[in-house]
């Protein structure tokens, strides 16, 4: 009987299988992964890349809505990493920030602090006693949960002007992003945290000086930031254009100005929006400049031979499902509903180190592992 019915179904599989390769157009189907320049620890910068929000599928889905080819396909090792918090199996942004930053879990709406409120040093902050450089650009606001997890501690992620505070004072070489009125408008107090920015050695700029970031003078004796936005910047859609040239320009920074190499960490922040938004266009213009950000990355890492790139998510968001009847640039999706989900997220790394992020790991384990591959604890 089984027999019957292989010799039955095989010839219309093979069908099948011959008939639909034409329609997959004429993307890119062979995976060009660069190979590593080196496999050994350690290495001697490190840029994290997440993309909030990024799930697999939203991967997938770029890949197919790009013609069958993003970057992404260039990392020679991937893993898959959890990211459930200390009390939900569903985290939020500021939870998984702080496992991937601290290495600890903590509770939804913590940021940089463990389970029980009390602060906990993050990667960056460790890197920085180590005289490493650090920088980060973020298309949220600098006080948004993500990179907050890596400058600042506090209880709860909705207090902002406390956390700009804490970011003012955190003396991280390179930041770029929105949330300007939280340093120089406060509520709270009458400080001009801008200001007094300037005053410890910062080169301030700012959106409102109509000098786009890749027109700007850096002065490399300085230390820089520059505010995209008030609040949240732009979407891509709407005009924003800064987050590839802007991670180059800071890659760039960091390393000429560094003997000691250098911590950096970029965020995607906007596809967690178009997810919570249940918007898929939203989500595809954001990962593609996502995508293109990694681009950029890559090829400094190339050329510099002693990066570790690493690229991942915080979490899901939308349990976004590509449907039956989608094509190549034409794709046919759903979400399940405009909040985040508790799904695996895949893992990308490139460089010396990245060997080790491979397989199923807790994203507080990324923190280790991202500690182990800078060797950080037999630095000076
Ligand atoms: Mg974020
Ligand atoms: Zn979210």
């Amino acid at each position: 009987m089984r027999v019957v019915f292989l010799t039955l179904i095989f010839p219309l599989i093979l069908l099948n299988c011959g008939s639909s390769r034409p329609a997959m157009g004429s993307g890119e189907t062979v995976v060009h992964s660069i190979p590593n320049p080196n496999q050994k620890n350690p290495a001697k910068n490190l840029i994290l890349m997440i993309g909030d929000g990024m799930g697999l599928t939203q991967i997938t889905a770029g890949i197919y809505d790009n013609n069958n080819f993003l970057n992404f396909e260039k990392f020679p090792v991937t893993g898959l990493m959890k990211t459930h918090s200390y009390d939900n199996l569903v985290t939020d942004s500021a939870a998984s920030g702080t496992a991937m930053a601290c290495g600890v879990k903590t509770y939804n709406n913590g940021v940089g602090v463990d389970k029980d409120g009390i602060p906990v040093k993050s990667i960056l902050e460790e890197a920085e006693e180590k005289e490493m450089m650090t920088g980060i650009v973020v298309t949220s606001a600098l006080v948004n949960a993500t990179p907050a997890s890596f400058m600042a501690h506090q209880k709860l992620r909705a207090f902002m002007e406390p956390i700009a505070e804490e970011i003012a004072n955190s003396g991280v070489d390179f930041l770029v992003g929105g949330g300007k009125k939280y340093f120089d408008r406060r509520a709270s107090d009458e400080r001009n945290l801008s200001k007094e920015m300037e005053d410890k050695g910062y080169q301030v700029e700012d959106f409102i000086s109509n000098q786009r970031i890749q027109d700007v003078k850096i002065n490399h004796g300085k230390k820089f930031v520059y505010f995209t936005a008030d609040d949240d910047p732009l979407t891509k859609i709407t005009g924003r254009d800064y987050l590839p040239q802007a991670s180059k320009m800071g890659a760039e920074f960091l390393k000429s100005n560094s003997e000691n190499g250098f911590f950096m960490m970029i965020e995607g922040s906007q596809i967690d929006l178009g997810g919570h938004a249940t918007n898929f266009k939203y989500v595809m213009s954001e990962l593609k400049d996502f995508d293109e950000t990694i681009k950029q990355v890559l090829k400094f890492a190339e050329e510099d031979g002693e990066t570790l790139v690493i690229v991942t998510a915080d979490h899901e968001t939308g349990g976004l499902a590509i449907k039956e009847g989608s094509k190549l640039k034409k794709i046919k999706s759903d979400f399940i509903y405009g909040r985040h989900t508790g799904t695996m997220v895949p893992v990308f790394a490139y460089g010396p180190g990245s060997e080790n992020f491979t397989g199923i790991f807790d994203n507080t384990e990324l923190y280790r592992k991202m500690k182990a591959a800078l060797a950080m604890d037999n630095r000076n």
